[in-house]
């Protein structure tokens, strides 16, 4: 996993600059300093348009501990994630593909498919996901559904 050690930006933008420390919201255009942004975890203290958040922010902001391959825990409960790095793929060859899947199957299926179709919202509608959360949200969410679903430890034995 190099391409994550490097000093290398993979991190989509979470607006547009204004300046070294501002950005404007791409929703409402609210400027918000770079330092509030990263504390309300790339999220808009105004419309709340959750902004392209790079994989590590996103384990810094989620995870007790995070290692690259995907094992940490979420408020003391084990678990393995898999996030997907839009930067990385989306940015160079990923589109490219993406624009070619999307007209195969608009060609298969003979209808145009919504420009929307893998918006969390529009994934939710159609039954593909169970629910969308707010990022802010995002852990406390987790360790619950966690804490439900992962049995206790076995108590420990003693001779
Ligand atoms: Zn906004």
């Amino acid at each position: 996993m190099a391409w994550l050690r490097g000093k290398r930006k993979v991190g989509g933008s979470p607006g547009k600059k204004t300046g070294a420390d501002w950005s404007r919201c791409t929703a409402c255009g609210e400027i918000v300093h770079a330092g509030e942004l990263a504390r309300n975890l790339q999220v808009c203290p105004k419309c709340s348009h959750h902004s392209r958040m790079p994989a590590r922010e996103r384990l810094r902001g989620i995870l007790d501990e995070a290692v690259i391959c995907g094992e940490g825990s979420v408020e003391g409960n084990r678990a393995l994630f898999a996030f997907f790095e839009m930067a990385f793929m989306g940015g160079s060859m990923g589109s490219v593909v993406g624009e070619k899947v999307t007209r195969v199957i608009e060609e298969m299926i003979e209808t145009e498919l919504p420009p929307d179709l893998q918006r969390s919202e529009t994934l939710l509608r159609n039954g593909l996901i169970d629910r969308v959360v707010d990022r802010r949200k995002l852990r406390p969410t987790l360790a619950r559904l966690l804490a439900l679903l992962v049995p206790p430890p076995a108590p420990v034995r003693t001779a």
